[in-house]
């Protein structure tokens, strides 16, 4: 089913987990993507979704939380694709702590990284989305941001900042045909919680109704309908992917 074909998106933090799900998604879908990450890990990922989607993939290395370097990327990303119809703010990263404790660095780095590298990002596509009268953003929150989570105040503030950033856009943007959403995931199975010790996931395990931990899949599958023609009348939203673990 080829319903991103002709269909240009960025993906930040595409070179795991989640992102690298959802990049996945769009070229399996027929679209084209350009994958951000810190790292060169989104070159590897770029690298084996062109050995099944030939010319579907590139891979750019940026700190989104870095507002020149992510404007510099994105000038490049238009060169090289011609436009974006489709971003996912995905990139995010914990520095967990008690905020008694928390030190200003690991509070400035969260919020950095997981709000102003979406915003970041945002600002770099929405005035070419805007000519175009047409794009999809979506930005990837955290049930950490609907319900708090001890031990997470600079991420649970970063990804609430996310929704409140969200509904903004939609306003902003909505009579530009441009729809922005949010995805909310709960707990996914990536590097992000696979260092969490046993006991926590214990703990976590017993608040899902689902009884079992998500995967970046169950994430990719939301993003890629937010993203899709069949959504084109949502915005403003955010969709809860996390078995039932938080219920509106
Ligand atoms: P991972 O830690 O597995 O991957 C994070 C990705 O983000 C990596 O590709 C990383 O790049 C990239 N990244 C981090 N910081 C930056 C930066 N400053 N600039 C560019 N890229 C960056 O995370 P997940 O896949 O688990 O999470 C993806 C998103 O989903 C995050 O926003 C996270 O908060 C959110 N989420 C995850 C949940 C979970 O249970 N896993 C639950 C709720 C939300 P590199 O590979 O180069 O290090």
């Amino acid at each position: 089913m080829n319903r991103f074909e002709n269909q240009i998106a960025i993906v930040t933090g595409a070179g795991r987990g989640i992102g690298e799900s959802i990049a996945k998604s769009f070229a399996t879908g027929g679209g084209k993507v350009a994958c951000v990450s810190r790292s060169d890990s989104a070159a590897k990922v770029a690298e084996a979704i062109n050995a099944s989607h030939p010319g579907a993939a590139r891979a750019y290395r940026v700190d989104v939380a870095d507002k020149k370097a992510v404007e510099e990327v994105s000038a490049q990303i238009f060169a090289d694709f011609g436009k974006v119809d489709i971003l996912v703010n995905n990139a995010g990263i914990t520095r967990d702590g008690l905020a008694m404790r928390m030190s200003e660095e690991d509070w400035d780095a969260v919020l950095d990284t997981n709000l102003k590298g979406a915003f970041n990002f945002i600002q770099a596509v929405m005035r070419p989305m805007i000519k175009q009268r047409s794009g999809r953003i979506i930005n990837i929150s955290s049930v950490a941001g609907l319900m708090g989570n001890a031990g997470q105040a600079n991420y649970a503030a970063s990804k609430a900042g996310l929704l409140g950033l969200t509904k903004t856009l939609a306003r902003e943007l909505a009579g530009r045909n441009i729809t922005v959403n949010a995805v909310a995931p709960g707990f996914i199975k990536t590097d992000m919680t696979d260092v969490l010790p046993e006991s926590i996931k214990t703990a976590v395990l017993g608040q899902i109704p689902m009884g079992r931990f998500g995967e970046p899949e169950d994430i990719a599958a939301a993003v890629t309908f937010l993203a899709s023609a069949d959504a084109k009348f949502v915005t403003g939203q955010t969709l809860t992917v996390d078995g039932g673990m938080v219920m509106a």
